[in-house]
């Protein structure tokens, strides 16, 4: 830490790529999220569990923590990651499973992104949590689950990205 009065370089970054995932929290929420439109999504750096994870949750204020290393993540797949914390905050952050909130994203129509997501990050089959009460969706898991304008713009997606499906398949 500085003790100058003006940001460091660090700090400064930290601030532009706040605003920037702010923004898209933003675009998400128009887009899907209507009911928490009000809610007031905060973007903070650091360690964070499976990359983002909401730290806090009170009167209308909502704070995300990302590892810094989500950054330079392609947009749609930065959209996957942010619309999963959303379905927490949509659902009342933390008491429901992991597992409702991938499905939440998938019932919002924004299952494409969830997917390329658990694509980018290598995520193919099911991560199984709590001895099997819960889980993460894995690619595969999350495809099947979605309709054929969901796959269609998943597969657009890829292409754009220049992904393919794993090799490996159930
Ligand atoms: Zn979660």
């Amino acid at each position: 830490m500085s003790d100058s009065k003006y940001l460091n370089t660090e700090e400064l970054d930290d601030y532009i790529q706040s605003r920037k995932f702010e923004d898209y929290v933003y675009i998400i929420m128009s887009e899907a999220y209507s009911g928490i439109k009000d809610r007031n999504v905060r973007i903070e750096w650091g360690r964070a569990g499976a990359n983002a994870a909401i730290i806090w949750s009170q009167n209308k204020i909502d704070i995300i923590r990302c590892n810094r290393g989500v950054r330079n993540w392609p947009e749609p797949v930065l959209y996957g990651l942010l619309s999963h914390e959303l379905s927490h905050i949509a659902l009342g952050a933390n008491l429901h499973l992991e597992v409702q909130a991938d499905r939440d994203v998938i019932d919002r129509g924004l299952g494409p992104y969830l997917a390329i997501e658990r694509l980018f990050t290598q995520k193919h089959f099911d991560h199984i949590l709590l001895e099997g009460e819960d889980r993460y969706l894995g690619f595969m898991s999350i495809r099947k689950l979605l309709s054929s304008d969901d796959v269609h713009q998943l597969e657009t997606l890829m292409s754009d990205l220049g992904m393919k499906p794993p090799i490996r398949e159930e």
